[in-house]
């Protein structure tokens, strides 16, 4: 591979956290942990996932507004968020029984675990009365339901759900007219039922359709306390904005995009927009200061006293965690390689949606080699499918990938680690790896 198609090539390298970096530094660990698991394997790191936690609760301290901090489960499995979230007295947000159950046997309490998505079943609306869970009722037959249920397993803690105004075709949610006979109803089942306020979720990253939506979503506080119900929480959901690539590599990758950066000329219609601004609690705070008729947002919680609730999945998880693919071998049919991985792409569950994880792959070799010249090359998984491809883009790697070799996935632990895996070719599961301690000394352990 000469030099100039890998400078031809896009560079997207990922915003480092400075656990990586010192852990990378570490030249033997990560050779350590692939020996011992013979395969691919997750690295997650629970303290940044506390920092990011800390983060958000610390916004909603400085604004003096009454809060709750639900981790959204789904973006990522592993236990080890769940006890920080419970050390750190905030919440879960689940949509399972088996995501419920998780929760509180990692020590998160009953009614600190938020219960969304769309028709629950009634198992899981069951647990949730039993437990003290707040459970966001997505629709008017369910409503009845939750009813019916809660008068032999005890009152139940609800949100309605709102279906957006602005996103009209969203699947979840109640229309204005759907809540209106809920609130009727609420009034008529309220020894059954506990209207502890409304919710809604929202697609995409933007500031202004959230606070917007709260503002709005405050109304609905007010109509139900005319009615004697006590509304004194409103939840916005998730969709914090995160940042993967710094702007200017994102800009310019965005301007000159060409088909033919990517294998097989692959087409993608979308991407994740991987350097955005503001993000995570700083995305909150702009939220909390978003003004309607000269008033914040925080402003009016605080007079109404109704507490903000969100969900935040991606955003807790940034920073907190890498994939580590083995190498398993390097073959060039043209002008750039294909680096086959020890792996399969339904990991990196992007690849899934029609787009793809564009944030540089980082080849470890096992051997550094001085004089080595970097090569191009698209990144395979171990299965017979055409379609499993970790990266279709060419992306330059330090020296050409050999067996052994380790290919470093950055910032995958939200949603692109678990997400869609599969025992595709009956490949076990890779393990998720705990990895803890300062930089002098870094202990690992399995997840539970
Ligand atoms: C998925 C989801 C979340 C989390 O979304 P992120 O984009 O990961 O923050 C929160 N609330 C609900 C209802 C969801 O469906």
């Amino acid at each position: 591979m000469d030099l100039t198609v890998t400078a031809a090539l896009p560079a997207l390298p990922a915003i480092e956290p400075g656990w990586q970096r010192a852990l990378r530094a570490d030249r033997g660990l990560l050779f350590d942990i692939h020996h011992a698991i013979d395969g691919p394997f997750h690295m997650v790191h629970p303290p940044r996932f506390a920092a990011n936690l800390r983060a958000f609760q610390d916004v909603l301290t400085r604004h003096e507004v009454r809060g709750q901090v639900y981790y959204g489960k789904k973006a990522n499995k592993a236990g080890c968020w769940l006890a920080v979230a419970a050390d750190l007295d905030a919440g879960v947000d689940v949509a399972s029984e088996p995501e419920l159950v998780h929760a509180l046997a990692h020590g998160v309490r009953g009614r600190d675990i938020g219960v969304t998505g769309a028709a629950k079943t009634d198992a899981l609306l069951r647990l949730a009365a039993r437990h003290g869970c707040l459970v966001a009722i997505d629709a008017l037959d369910e409503f009845e339901r939750a009813a019916e249920i809660a008068r032999t397993a005890g009152r139940l803690r609800i949100l309605l759900r709102r279906l957006p105004p602005g996103a009209p075709h969203s699947r979840f949610g109640s229309s204005d007219a759907d809540l209106e006979r809920a609130l009727d109803r609420c009034v008529e089942l309220r020894e059954h039922l506990e209207l502890t306020g409304f919710s809604f979720h929202l697609d995409g990253y933007a500031v202004a359709p959230r606070a917007a939506l709260a503002h709005d979503t405050i109304e609905w506080c007010t109509r139900a306390r005319v009615r004697g119900l006590p509304a004194t929480a409103i939840s916005i959901g998730g969709g914090f904005a995160c940042r993967y690539l710094r702007d200017e590599d994102w800009a310019a990758f965005t301007r000159d995009r060409r088909d033919d950066w990517f294998h097989a000329g692959r087409q993608f219609e979308k991407f994740y927009p991987y350097a955005q601004d503001p993000t995570g609690a700083a995305m909150l705070d702009a939220v909390l200061t978003e003004q309607f008729r000269g008033r914040t947002l925080a402003e009016r919680l605080r007079t109404a006293d109704i507490a903000l609730l969100l969900e935040p999945g991606r955003a807790l998880l940034i920073d907190a965690g890498f994939t580590v693919f083995p190498v398993l071998g390097f073959k060039q049919n043209a002008d750039y390689g294909i680096t086959t991985a020890h792996g399969l792409s339904m990991s990196v569950s992007e690849q899934w949606k029609g787009s793809e994880f564009l944030p540089d792959p980082v080849l470890i070799p096992r051997i550094a080699d001085p004089e080595a010249r970097p090569v191009a090359s698209c990144v395979g998984g171990a299965s017979c499918m055409e379609y499993d491809v970790l990266t279709w883009r060419k992306v330059v790697l330090s020296q050409r990938p050999r067996p052994g070799d380790l290919l470093l996935y950055p910032n995958t632990a939200g949603y692109q680690m678990d997400k869609n895996e599969s025992e595709f070719h009956q490949l076990p599961l890779p393990p998720k790896i705990v990895v803890t301690g300062a930089e002098a000394r870094w202990q690992w352990r399995l997840d539970r």
